[in-house]
């Protein structure tokens, strides 16, 4: 068993950046779940299965084979064999993780890829629910969250820099969507560990997280 650094929180606190960061410095793997997820995701999509239609994503779930990889350090996705890391960040992409993450059968099939992972690497995994389901049993939990308007201004940023047309509003409002059906969802919902650390990210900068969360370690 490696040592296991395990980072959840909301969509938009900064979980990648943190946890890339957190990674390098100690020579870890970084794991991003929701990566896998939207891995999924895309397979569904790719099968027109509607995002509401729970019975064709469940059948769709028996054939399909996710793995990971890693190029240069970075986290590649293969979907059935063909690496569709490319495609995760698209808005529909996300939009079907999301909604897909509820469903019990689409969690099973990732929760043993990403135990298995951190039984032989040293990892930083992040996601939603790895420090409550995944690896109850870490050596370190961070529950990482900013407020919904800290977020929003982040993700705006971000997709301004990218060149791309956005509403700050609509942002704002698919955030906190996705939050309120991250932790209403009946199986693995998000929370915090009873035994994770919260860091509040909204008036930290990136090295000061990060150095909160190794003073855990
Ligand atoms: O973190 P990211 O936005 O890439 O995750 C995509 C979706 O996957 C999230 O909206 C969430 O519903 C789901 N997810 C999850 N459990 C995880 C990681 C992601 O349910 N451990």
């Amino acid at each position: 068993m490696g040592y296991q650094v395990a980072i959840d929180g909301p969509a938009g606190a900064g979980k990648s950046t943190i946890a890339k960061l957190v990674a390098k410095r100690k020579g870890y793997i970084y794991v991003d779940t929701g990566a896998m997820y939207r891995g999924l995701a895309l397979h569904f999509l790719k099968k027109g299965i509607d995002p509401e239609d729970i019975k064709s994503i469940c059948e769709a779930c028996k054939d399909v084979e996710i793995t990971i990889g890693y190029e240069n350090g970075q986290q590649q996705i293969y979907l059935n064999g063909e690496n569709v890391t490319g495609r995760l960040r698209e808005e529909e992409v996300g939009n079907m993780a999301s909604l897909s993450s509820g469903i019990p059968q689409v969690r099973e099939k990732l929760l043993e890829l990403q135990r298995e992972i951190a039984r032989k690497e040293n990892v930083v995994m992040d996601g939603r629910d790895i420090g409550t389901s995944v690896l109850p049993f870490a050596d370190v939990k961070i529950f990482l969250t900013a407020s919904v308007d800290t977020r929003a201004r982040r993700r705006y940023n971000e997709l301004v820099e990218a060149g791309e047309k956005c509403d700050f509003a609509q942002i704002a409002d698919d955030i906190a969507k996705r939050d309120e059906r991250d932790m209403t969802r009946d199986v693995s919902p998000l929370r915090k560990a009873e035994d994770a650390v919260l860091i509040d990210s909204s008036d930290m900068s990136i090295e000061e997280v990060v150095e909160a969360i190794e003073k855990q370690m």
